[in-house]
């Protein structure tokens, strides 16, 4: 085991940090100076180190580049007024990676590499964060198979890598949305709770064809019966009907268990809120709106926090949304960013000080 604070460095010796445009830092076009890595080789983990973000070697029959044996995360830290850092509920980013792992045929992640190791990045690479309002260092661990082999079976060796990068304020306009007819995100039994490449490589002509059709997303649909709802792109969906939040629920392993959705829901609860975590069909969604009782539409998700949902489109029948009198979701998005940056004061023990 690697103990806290103790994994050794290899320091860059040319920062790019004065390449960093800071007014527009956009997201995933920036990466901080150095990353950690760790791999996993006979049962062990070894060479866990942090060293200069650079070009990795590999031979072409890197068993990932064949068969996707990959899993990944997406996690922010913000820097308070202070100057603190915090990471935003690090330990459930961990808990989900290793379920995603376990589900992939990957090994578990030791909790000091993935926290500790995070942290003592972070903390060497902490001039990359920006400190504008609802700017954040994006992280993304990610974990492949490295074996070299064609053979279908899990890899004997991965590698573990954190990489960082500073990302810029998300502003997410109020978003088009159809409901997917043609293709299925994930199937029971399949592996749509799992944060792998493939979920997303499979998502990618959905929606390249909703943009050419001027759409932004599409609303994933349940794939035995086509009429349960599951999530909005890379986000789950979250509803007010009447005065109840309801979201799809996640007994049947086919969602993504967002660390947002966790955390909003926690909110909405402790707010007082009626929550249901259900089956949502479409059909109920139809008939809320000709009633007049589906108030609020949005996705969540870490990018964006809370994205409004301002048309859903199911066949011919299109639901269009007054997204200014979405006042609830809008609240609720400017807590959950204020907390990030502290200024809550984490009265639910959310944020980890780096
Ligand atoms: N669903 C999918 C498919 C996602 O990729 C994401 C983004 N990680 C989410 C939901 C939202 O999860 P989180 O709130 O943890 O970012």
């Amino acid at each position: 085991m690697v103990e806290a604070m103790s994994i050794p460095v290899t320091k860059t010796g040319k920062s790019k940090l004065d390449k960093v445009d800071f007014n527009h830092l956009g997201f995933g076009k920036y990466f901080s100076d150095h990353m950690l890595e760790a791999d996993y080789v006979d049962g062990k983990w070894t060479n866990v180190n942090i060293r200069p973000y650079e070009a990795l070697g590999f031979l072409p029959a890197l068993s990932v580049l064949h068969y996707s044996q990959t899993i990944f995360e997406g996690q922010k830290a913000h820097k308070d007024e202070q100057g603190n850092i915090h990471i935003f509920r690090p330990h459930e980013n961990w808990k989900r990676m290793n379920r995603s792992a376990e589900r992939l045929a990957m090994p578990q992640i030791p909790e000091e590499i993935f926290i500790d190791g995070m942290k003592q990045l972070i903390e060497l690479d902490k001039d990359f964060i920006p400190s504008g309002y609802d700017e954040s260092l994006y992280i993304r661990p990610f974990l492949f198979a490295t074996e070299e082999t064609l053979g279908v079976k899990e890899s004997s060796s991965y590698k573990f890598l954190i990489i960082t990068g500073p990302a810029g304020s998300y502003f997410s306009a109020p978003a088009r949305i159809y409901v997917e007819e043609k293709y299925t995100r994930a199937a029971p039994g399949g592996t749509g709770f799992a944060k792998t490449g493939g979920n997303y490589a499979a998502s990618l002509l959905s929606s390249a064809e909703a943009k050419k059709q001027g759409y932004d997303q599409v609303l994933w649909m349940d794939a035995l019966e086509h009429k349960y709802v599951q999530e909005v792109g890379a986000m789950n969906i979250m509803f007010i009907i009447g005065d109840t939040v309801v979201t799809p629920d996640l007994t049947d392993g086919t969602i993504l268990s967002g660390i947002t959705r966790l955390s909003l829901l926690e909110r909405f609860r402790d707010q007082g809120f009626k929550v249901e975590e259900r089956k949502v069909s479409i059909d109920e969604l139809m008939d809320a709106y000709k009633a007049g009782a589906l108030k609020e539409v949005f996705g969540c998700g870490t990018a964006a926090t809370i994205s409004h949902v301002k048309e859903l489109k199911y066949k011919d029948f299109v639901m269009e949304f007054d997204v200014d009198s979405m006042t609830i979701s809008a609240e609720m998005k400017k807590y959950l960013l204020d907390y990030k940056e502290n200024k809550h004061g984490d009265p639910y023990g959310w944020l980890e000080k780096v």
